[in-house]
């Protein structure tokens, strides 16, 4: 079969492997791997700068798959199911796991970033990491993956009705965070300096507030807009140091910061403003089980509509020419999907 492996960074090398799946344990699957979405982390890692990452690596981990092949005990999904793939694998004993926190597992392996994903035809997964829908495209539930970052991180805050709710950036995972907050009822405000990507928040996700941090000061824009108090919660999804950092100036007393977006590095803050306010700081990593579930109800029922999401598409032999372009911000990627 086909496989595409990040070699190093910056080459991509399509190579011949061997088929998987001659014998499946009980609880694993056998699925033919028919979209890929590209994020971030792949970006990072085909840069170079993806924070525990090790060359070779097969990338891929935003999947739409369908199964041709089931161990004995696997009763969640049958040959012919089309599913999208939860690709955290956990250990399912360590002390997170046990709390029900298996997204931040001690010892996680994330397909695509700490084992191999899924840019190749055919892969072996745990059958419990597939999450099955009779109605969904393939395109949608490769697309399911990246929304869960958003609702997990939404769903750690937990956000309410009504309240202000600022998001930090309107990259691919920002925009995640701002559908689901808008999906909990929270008046979103979205901060970013790229006018394309706001106004894609107001005009294609319905967020009532939005600032252009290059145009004006983002604290004195947001006390206008929430009549002094500032926001409630506040999400970062850059993953950029200073603007991590200067986050902590934005949440309202009482308040929760919470980082979605992560770089290699530390984070530092005032402590007396930290208190002074009572802030609660927040990581939020990977997404959980139910998140999946849940997400594949809200785009079953139209209540959320990946069609606006998707801008770049590619074949599987295109990928090693296309994918140095998705890494320039100019040509307005917002998310390239392959076709195997
Ligand atoms: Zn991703
Ligand atoms: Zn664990």
């Amino acid at each position: 079969m086909k496989a595409i492996r990040l070699e190093e960074p910056w080459r991509l090398a399509l190579f011949s492997a061997d088929e998987p799946g001659a014998s499946l344990k009980p609880d694993e699957a056998l699925v033919r791997v028919r979209r890929i979405g590209v994020c971030g982390t792949d970006i990072h890692a085909f840069n170079g700068n993806q924070p525990f990452f090790s060359y070779p690596r097969i990338l891929g981990h935003e999947l739409g798959v369908e199964v041709t092949a089931v161990g004995s005990s696997s009763r969640n999904v049958h040959p012919g199911d089309q599913c999208a793939v939860e690709p955290y694998l956990n250990c399912g004993h360590c002390i997170a796991c046990r709390s029900g926190k298996p997204n931040c597992c001690v010892s996680l392996q994330v397909l695509g970033v700490h084992a191999d994903g899924g840019m190749r035809e055919s892969m072996v997964v745990p059958a419990r990491k597939l999450h099955p829908s009779e109605n969904l495209k393939l395109d949608q539930l490769a697309l399911i993956e990246t929304l869960a970052i958003g609702c997990h991180a939404v769903e750690r805050a937990r956000v309410e009705a009504g309240e202000f709710a600022l998001v930090v950036g309107a990259g691919p995972i920002g925009l995640t965070v701002v559908q689901f907050a808008i999906e909990a009822g929270a008046q979103v405000i979205v901060l970013d300096i790229n006018r394309r990507r706001l106004e894609f928040c107001r005009e294609r996700l319905g967020a009532p507030f939005s600032i252009d941090a290059g145009a004006e000061n983002p604290l004195e824009a947001l006390k206008r807009i929430t009549a002094g108090d500032l926001p409630t919660v506040v999400f970062d999804a850059t993953g950029n140091p200073q603007s991590m950092m200067a986050a902590f100036k934005y949440p309202a007393n009482g308040g929760r910061l919470v980082f979605v977006g992560l770089f290699q590095g530390d984070v530092t803050f005032n402590d007396p403003e930290f208190h002074r306010r009572e802030l609660t700081i927040l990581a939020s990593r990977n997404a959980c089980s139910e998140d999946f579930t849940r997400i594949i109800g809200l785009v079953e029922s139209g209540r959320i509509d990946t069609d606006p999401w998707i801008t770049h598409r590619a074949s599987f032999a295109e990928v090693i020419t296309e994918f140095p372009r998705w890494t320039r911000p100019e040509t307005g990627v917002l998310k390239a999907v392959i076709e195997v």
